[in-house]
């Protein structure tokens, strides 16, 4: 369940008055404990349509009628709105600009308190697991380009040189102005001229490499803390095949995210279940109908291979968006994939 969200649209076949197309700027999708938050930097923002309305009640009661437990997801692209009422709290490039895309930092004291306060609210509905989306990957090898230029320059721009991290890096040792600098020149260089030995350079840059080692292994240390306290829910981190390595340690396991790779909207099962093997995924998500799957036996397959690969969890996304059908597509795959 999506529990704060960036920005997004659902379409959905869903019978009743329940509106069929359902949009929404993204936030909090529950009215947060205003007393929990109060002595908090950062508060919550609600997103538009939540009103007067408090779903998690009413979730948890018929959960609880069927014997069931929910999983959170945040999405820590849902902190878009909070910073831009704040933007002190905003990563920065090495410009001192603020990031697009990504908006809070991990290591910026004031997001921690808002996330761990975001998970004390969530746990009075002793959820079985909590999933953050939205991390910062290692390297840029996504679809695309983010900002049209080469994923060199999109990696060195997603460096932030908010004033936590360069305390971090301070505290370890590390000149963050000289790093900084090094993200200008080597930005400049990847523009111009040959980028292959620019990339070389950048690689080989021990300044950077040490900035980046202790910020990277900063955060992940208080992710790992955070997982300790949330001592009743399972920690997921959801991360794709493309991307790339995203520094997380125990107790934070990967939830493998399976999306089509190709311009045809069409999944590539092998080497997304490859990928789940490399993971060692804890769990998976993977869309339950076309146009990514082309039948029911090609999600029977999906679903029984990545139990295989060792996925615990295995969640089913667009299912909203899918005609009834979709609903035998499911009842076989989970069979076939219970007895395997
Ligand atoms: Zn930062």
């Amino acid at each position: 369940m999506p529990v704060v969200t960036g920005a997004c649209t659902q379409f959905s076949y869903a019978p009743g008055g329940a509106p069929r197309l359902f949009s929404t700027e993204g936030g909090w999708h529950y009215p947060p404990d205003t007393e929990r938050h109060a002595a908090n930097t950062l508060r919550p923002k609600p997103a538009r349509w939540l009103g007067k309305r408090h779903p998690l009640d009413r979730i948890r009661d018929t959960l609880e009628q069927h014997g069931l437990r929910c999983n959170f997801q945040i999405d820590l692209r849902g902190l878009r709105g909070v910073i831009e009422q704040q933007p002190e709290f905003a990563c920065r490039t090495a410009w001192g600009e603020p990031l697009p895309g990504h908006p809070a930092c991990l290591n910026e004291p004031a997001v921690r308190q808002l996330l761990r306060s975001t998970i004390d609210d969530l746990a009075n509905y002793a959820p079985a697991a909590l999933m953050l989306d939205g991390l910062p990957a290692e390297s840029a090898e996504r679809e695309r380009p983010r900002w049209g230029v080469n994923p060199e320059t999109d990696e060195l721009l997603s460096v932030c040189f908010c004033a936590a991290c360069r305390e971090v890096a301070a505290g370890a040792g590390v000149d963050a102005d000289q790093a900084a600098r090094s993200v200008q020149v080597h930005i400049e260089r990847l523009a111009g001229g040959d980028r292959a030995s620019a990339a070389a350079a950048m690689r080989e840059d021990g300044v950077l490499a040490a900035y980046r080692t202790a910020i990277r292994g900063e955060m992940t240390a208080w992710l790992a803390r955070l997982a300790g306290t949330m001592s009743t829910m399972e920690a997921y981190f959801v991360t794709r095949v493309v991307d790339g390595l995203v520094y997380l340690s125990e107790p934070w396991r990967p939830l493998l995210e399976v999306r089509p790779t190709d311009d045809e909207d069409r999944l590539d099962s092998a080497s997304h279940v490859a990928g789940a093997a490399l993971l060692n995924a804890g769990a998976a998500r993977l869309p339950a109908y076309r146009p990514a799957l082309q039948s029911s036996a090609e999600l029977v397959r999906l679903t029984g291979d990545l139990a295989q690969a060792g996925a615990r969890l295995i969640e089913f996304s667009g299912f909203d968006a899918a005609p009834p059908e979709a609903g035998d597509w499911l009842r076989q795959a989970v069979r076939f994939a219970r007895r395997g």
